[in-house]
């Protein structure tokens, strides 16, 4: 696989590990190792349609490395899901998981669907016949996947539900995200943007927030990811002054009534239609923007929480940003990367501000190997503490090679899998 282009945005991942290797000891054979994925696979998944029609949907299930642990890392639902993509993401979790210190390893799947244009039966059969087609290779031991785009504990639970028939008996530590009365954990669906949060909080004596003193945050993305990163910052006074969807954005320099839109969106509705349909008075302050435009928005944090590569050579010396914090996977290219860094913005990368998520998939895991559940202050308590660590020890790494956050991540995550990699190679 290695040299060849069939897998751009993985070969592009693995630049990353390059570039970290050249600032730390690290054997040549742990590179080796991560330059393939363990497995990937496709399948076919037939599913009948409402209509008598059959349809064969095409997913893939990728186990980068499974060295530190079963395999780890989402399901999405998406038409433009490839294997490329899968391989990226599943080695993005290798090194999120190691850079965050849990003993998991990186895995991602999806499958190429729209799934809006499903019905809710065909959403299902779709579900199950995905585990039906990776039953043989997920497992609790083997690779425990979890939401992602466009998949949410509804899915999750169809997903744990097959592959529990399939085993024939209760699995619940096979998928995590999951319902909470299904075994799934106090505070879930809100921990990647918790964690982001987690990061801002961390680091906010020494982010650049402009002269205002304001401090101005724009969200590309407003679904999982987004929505629980701007609700804990416009909890704690920070002005969300620009967010979007997949249709277009919204702006208004007074800040923009989160908690409301929250509940716009969750009625299946976009936030272009906000200021029109229900924005209230205010809404004459809103002004409609697009997803180019709100990544070159004059803010203290831009967030990028909702697909891959939207920094792009092309646009990354508009961006005026004073920090990125990259909430989705994978949104700034190398190109991108380098220009942004040339031009002193601060980057906070993804396998660090996103990480929220995965740590608390662990804490779900953990919670329904032992059968014992924990509230969601404990919850909360253990991944403030986790993230915090985790990310204090990355600021001194990169103070002490000089080199920028996402360098430094890359350097923590290669050191902790060198560790392991070396007793057995
Ligand atoms: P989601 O499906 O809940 O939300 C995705 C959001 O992005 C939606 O608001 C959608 O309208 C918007 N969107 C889609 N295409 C867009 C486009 N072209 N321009 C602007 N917005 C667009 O997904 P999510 O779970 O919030 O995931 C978002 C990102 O965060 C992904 O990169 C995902 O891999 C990453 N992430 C999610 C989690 C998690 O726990 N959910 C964990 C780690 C990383």
């Amino acid at each position: 696989m290695k040299n060849n282009n069939q897998f751009p945005l993985f070969q592009d991942a693995l630049t990353r590990l390059d570039v970290a290797a050249k600032h730390i000891e690290v054997s040549d054979k742990t590179l080796e190792l991560l330059k393939t994925p363990f497995r990937a696979i496709q399948v076919g998944i037939p599913v009948h349609m409402d209509d008598g029609s059959l349809r064969v949907f095409i997913g893939y299930r990728v186990q980068h490395n499974t060295i530190r642990g079963p395999a780890k890392g989402g399901i999405r639902f998406h038409p433009s899901v490839t294997m490329d993509e899968c391989m990226a993401l599943a080695f993005w979790m290798t090194c999120k998981t190691a850079a965050l210190g849990v003993p998991l390893g990186g895995g991602k799947g999806g499958v190429i669907v729209n799934p809006r244009e499903l019905s809710h039966g065909a959403l299902e059969r779709l579900s199950r016949g995905y585990i039906r087609a990776l039953a043989d290779v997920l497992g609790p031991d083997i690779d425990v996947p979890a939401p992602d785009i466009y998949t949410n504990e509804q899915i999750m639970a169809w997903m744990m539900d097959e592959f529990s028939i399939i085993n024939r008996k209760s699995s619940p530590a096979v998928i995590t995200g999951k319902p909470v009365a299904l075994g799934g954990c106090l505070g879930r669906a809100a921990a990647t943007g918790k964690g982001a949060y987690f990061c801002v909080k961390t680091l906010d004596y020494q982010l650049d927030w402009g002269g205002s003193g304001r401090k101005s945050v724009a969200i590309q993305g407003f679904g999982n990811a987004g929505q629980s990163l701007a609700k804990s910052l416009y909890a704690d006074g920070y002005h969300i002054v620009a967010i979007s969807d997949s249709k277009g954005g919204i702006y208004s320099s007074r800040g923009l009534d989160i908690p409301r839109l929250i509940e716009w969106k969750n009625q299946l509705r976009s936030v272009v239609d906000y200021p029109s349909e229900g924005g209230g008075p205010s809404s004459q302050e809103i002004e409609l923007i697009s997803n180019e435009e709100i990544l070159e928005l004059d803010v203290g944090l831009l967030v990028p929480a909702a697909l891959e590569g939207v920094f792009t050579k092309k646009n990354a010396k508009s961006v005026k940003a004073r920090t990125i914090l990259e909430l989705a996977n994978g949104p700034t290219t190398l190109e991108a990367d380098k220009i942004l860094n040339d031009r002193g913005i601060h980057i906070v990368p993804d396998i660090l501000s996103n990480a929220g998520g995965v740590v608390v998939s662990y804490f779900e895991w953990i919670q329904n190997r032992q059968g014992e559940y924990w509230t969601e202050d404990q919850v909360n308590r253990k991944l403030k503490e986790k993230i915090t660590k985790e990310l204090e020890k990355i600021y001194m790494l990169k103070q002490r090679l000089h080199v920028d956050v996402r360098t430094a991540t890359y350097a923590h995550a290669l050191w902790r899998l060198n560790e392991a990699i070396k007793w057995l190679w």
